[in-house]
């Protein structure tokens, strides 16, 4: 089967775009009800399991926070007006900021403000999860209209002992080798970095459950860096059967394709991603590095997994990065159905990957006598190839890759010769 069969490439954008838009306003943090809310909704789309972690946990080298939640925050001027509005983006407030409530001058208010000097009209994003403090973003065109005087200051917040909260979906295959598919659930109003990989993970989550599957697949949405250290700390066991893994991020952008290799650089799942890119347009293959998302958990070296990350705009090359300009306006339903599609490309190539073995190795099988040179659709050279190659030692993906001709193009031609006993899978 390929898995992207039968797909409205519109229909899957528009849904995409919805999903987002449906949890854009939430006030979402590494921890709290804005992450419980996120992950509540993603339930209507797979039946996301909600993990709690209590506060205090530790997990290998860290503990898990204090759990954060805010109802409201704003700034009034003297006349009562607020300059500071939460209600109006939840931008506005510097994410696990502690709670306050006082008067001060705008000189003493002044070093909790942040905003972007050089972008006057956008709010910036900030967070400090593992410092304690608190602060207020705002565009620099709104900091400028803020005249000399006596504020009223509130964050209406509370940082407490809770839990931290993940949501995981196991969808089981024929084997328990397992894919993982791993997106950050952490950031408040911000489009395409967290929503849109949130948006195609539990699109891919529900796409897959109804198909037949060769693998198992996990679908993890975590809070970030100490998300994925959370699992990886109470999952250990569970680690020797993920065979391969994509972080997904920022794939609602215009941007082309960019996949980031695991730390091993040869593994299948990058050779699968760049083998699908290449064939897709405007692409790009990056090396790893130690920084980004969850693949720096995944493949520190204590674990090392074949796990690499897909991105349209890698994070923090795009300007509108961390700012409320990564809106609803940044994120288009055909980029997104461009990356989801990609996304189902690479999942066919692990599932359809295969060894055969020629069964006919002592010169080349009489393709005339199986009525194969008449076959319509079956790629000659594609055929030639898969019965040279299929000595028991090559993939199709090898082949695929040799070849120079697309997987699919592999794959059918050792369909039609397996059909015809000319190959037989090796276990
Ligand atoms: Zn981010």
């Amino acid at each position: 089967m390929t898995l992207g069969d039968a797909m409205s490439e519109d229909e899957i954008g528009r849904r995409l775009y919805e999903c987002i838009a449906d949890l854009y306003p939430l006030c979402r943090s590494l921890t709290g009800e804005g992450l419980r809310e996120t992950l509540r909704r993603l339930q209507r789309v797979v039946p996301l399991t909600l993990h709690e972690v209590a506060t205090g946990t530790p997990v290998f080298d860290w503990i898990v926070p204090k759990e954060w939640n805010i109802r409201d925050a704003w700034v009034k001027n003297a006349r009562g007006a607020r300059v500071i509005d939460f209600q109006r983006s939840n931008l506005h407030v510097v994410s696990y900021s502690i709670p306050v409530r006082r008067r001060m001058s705008l000189a003493e208010l002044r070093p909790h403000l942040h905003t972007l000097p050089d972008r006057p009209e956008w709010i910036p994003y900030r967070a400090s999860f593992y410092n304690e403090t608190w602060g207020f973003c705002l565009s620099q065109r709104e900091l400028d209209a803020m005249a000399d005087g006596e504020y009223e200051v509130c964050i209406d917040a509370s940082l407490e002992v809770g839990s931290l909260t993940y949501g995981e979906y196991y969808l089981p295959g024929e084997s328990t080798s397992e894919i993982l598919i791993s997106c950050h659930v952490c950031h408040p109003s911000l489009a395409n970095d967290n929503l849109s990989g949130i948006a195609v993970a539990a699109a891919l989550g529900r796409h897959l459950s109804g198909l037949s599957r060769r693998h198992s697949y996990r679908f993890l949405f975590l809070p970030g860096t100490i998300g994925p250290i959370v699992w990886l700390a109470r999952n250990e066991a569970l680690v020797p059967r993920i065979q391969h893994g994509l972080v997904l991020v920022c794939l609602g952008d215009s941007g082309p394709l960019t996949y980031k290799k695991s730390r091993r650089g040869d593994a299948v799942i990058d050779r699968a991603a760049a083998h699908v890119l290449k064939y897709a347009g405007d692409h790009a293959v990056e090396e790893f590095s130690p920084y980004g998302y969850a693949e720096r958990q995944y493949c520190s070296p204590g674990f090392n997994l074949p796990v690499g990350r897909l991105s349209r705009t890698p994070h923090g090359r795009f300007p509108e990065y961390h700012t409320s300009a990564d809106n609803l306006d940044f994120v288009r339903p055909e980029h997104l159905a461009g990356s989801f599609k990609a996304c189902l490309a690479t999942l066919d190539v692990l599932e359809n990957d295969r060894t055969y073995i020629n069964m006919n190795p002592k010169g080349e099988p009489q393709l005339g006598k199986y009525g194969l040179y008449a076959d319509i659709g079956v790629d000659e050279m594609a055929m030639l190839w898969v019965l040279n190659l299929s000595d028991g030692r090559y993939s199709l993906l090898d082949i695929a890759e040799r070849a120079g001709l697309r997987f699919e193009a592999i794959r059918a031609a050792a369909d039609r010769l397996r059909e015809h006993s000319l190959l037989k899978e090796v276990p």
